[in-house]
Parts: structure tokens; sequence; C-alpha cells
């Protein structure tokens, strides 16, 4: 099983990274992306401490949407931000979380939209997947993936929480898509509908950690090892076993990244 989109080289595992790792291993992780931001240096570094923890970890990199603002003068400097932590980091093998967030709408929308523009660029210039982040902006996300021809490269929409029309949306394009804890919620209906209806060779499975932590640790920090009950809760939904889920959403994931 594969944790395919948490930051555990984020500060919030700086304290206790071993014992977490060790947890997700225990737990029978294979491996996890781990999401880095090309613009935080200090987190950029500690992806080296990740690594020698835990061989097995994949790294993507991206200029969040909530970071866009800081590039408005100069979009392409987010994709050379980008391009050098690529470059820096061998075991890098995706872009992202890169997209659009309206809810918090933490950058002018004007830059969120170049910026995503220019990292769409980028990850087909160097032919790796993307990783989307996307929030109450679904319709800008699809038309500027489709303007800048992202369907070239995989598209995995991380953290999906829309409805299962959405969810038909994302297939039809070609992209894949992603569950965090939030399945395992008692009030996310959509989103346990979707997680039925989803084909299994399109899933994926993923904590976000250190948030969204599943029941039953819900408020607490997330981490790799709880990607077992995305996995469980999916089963569950789908009258499957959880072996099941676990094997093929691993299979999508080496489809995808290529790890
Ligand atoms: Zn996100
Ligand atoms: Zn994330």
């Amino acid at each position: 099983m594969i944790d395919s989109h948490c930051h555990i080289a984020g500060a919030e595992f700086a304290g206790d990274l071993d014992a977490v790792v060790a947890r997700a291993q225990a737990a029978g992780l294979e491996g996890a992306l781990t999401i880095l931001a090309a613009d935080d240096e200090a987190e950029l570094t500690r992806a080296a401490d990740v690594s020698r923890r835990w061989p097995d970890v994949r790294f993507s990199i991206g200029i969040h949407p909530h970071a866009a603002g800081n590039f408005a003068a100069s979009p392409e400097d987010a994709a050379a931000a980008v391009e050098a932590a690529l470059a820096a980091q061998p075991a890098a093998r995706a872009v992202g979380e890169v997209g659009l967030d309206y809810h918090y709408d933490f950058a002018p929308r004007e830059a969120q939209h170049a910026v995503f523009r220019a990292q769409i660029a980028l990850a087909r210039h160097r032919r790796l997947p993307l990783v989307i982040h996307t929030r109450e902006a679904e319709d800008d996300t699809f038309r500027l993936l489709a303007e800048e021809h992202a369907g070239e490269v995989p598209v995995v929409f991380h953290c999906f929480t829309g409805n299962t029309a959405t969810a038909r949306r994302v297939l039809d394009a070609g992209y894949d898509l992603s569950l965090a804890g939030i399945v395992t919620f008692p009030r996310a209906i959509e989103l346990k509908e979707v997680a039925a209806f989803v084909p299994l060779d399109r899933l994926l499975i993923e904590t976000d950690s250190p948030y969204l932590a599943p029941v039953p640790h819900r408020g607490k920090r997330n981490e790799p090892a709880h990607v077992a009950l995305v996995a469980e809760a999916v089963a569950a939904l789908r009258g499957d076993t959880p072996q099941r889920i676990r094997e093929a959403t691993t299979a999508t994931f080496r489809r995808i990244f290529n790890p």
C-alpha cells in the first residue's frame, strides 16, 4: 500500500520522523509520495532526512496556489523554482501540488492561473505527472488543464471531494483521482458514493498528512500509517476486501508515477 500524498517533510514531523516512518512500515506501506513546496527551503532540505529514513519515498514538487501571489509579477519564476528543486532531488517523480484554491483565495486568482499554467507547461516539458489541488475552483481547473494540454501527462486530482458527476468529469478527461480520510467521515455521503463509483484502476488513496486525519483520529495530526484506514473505508463502501484495494491502488500508483 502506498500513501499517494503526504507532507512528511513538513516541520510537523521533524521531531519524530523515525517513529512516523516505523509506524508506516509496520502498517504495510511500501512507500509514499511526499509533497515538497518549491518555495520552502527548509522543507526541501528536510526531504533528505525523509529519504535517509525511508528510501522508498518519492517526491512531488510544486508551488501551491496559496503561494501564487509571491509570483504574481513573474509566474515563470514559479516554474523555474520547481525546475531547480526537481533537478536537485533525484527521487522527484511529479510536479505538484499545483492548482487553484478559491475557498481560501490566499492569492489573487489571476496569479493562481498564471502560476498554474506555468507549472503545467513544466510538467509537459519534463514529462512528469501533475498532482492537482483544486478547491471550489473545478470549472477553471478543468479549463486550464485542457487549454494547457495537461492530458499529455498523467493528472491526479488529489484529495478529491466532489460528487459522482464531478468524478465522471475527471475520469472522462483521462485524469485519475485520489481519496483521503474525508471518505471516513460520517457526513461525507457524496464522497462515499464516489468511492464506490470510481474504477479501481483510476483510484489512489492518500492521507494528506498532517491534515485530514481519518476516523477515529479526527482532529489529531495525521500520518501515512493511517492510509490503511482509507483503504478499509473504500473496501467497505465497494463491498471489496482491503487487500484488493491496497493492491489495486498500489498498481495505479505505479502506472502513474513510475516510482
Ligand atoms: Zn491539497
Ligand atoms: Zn497536500
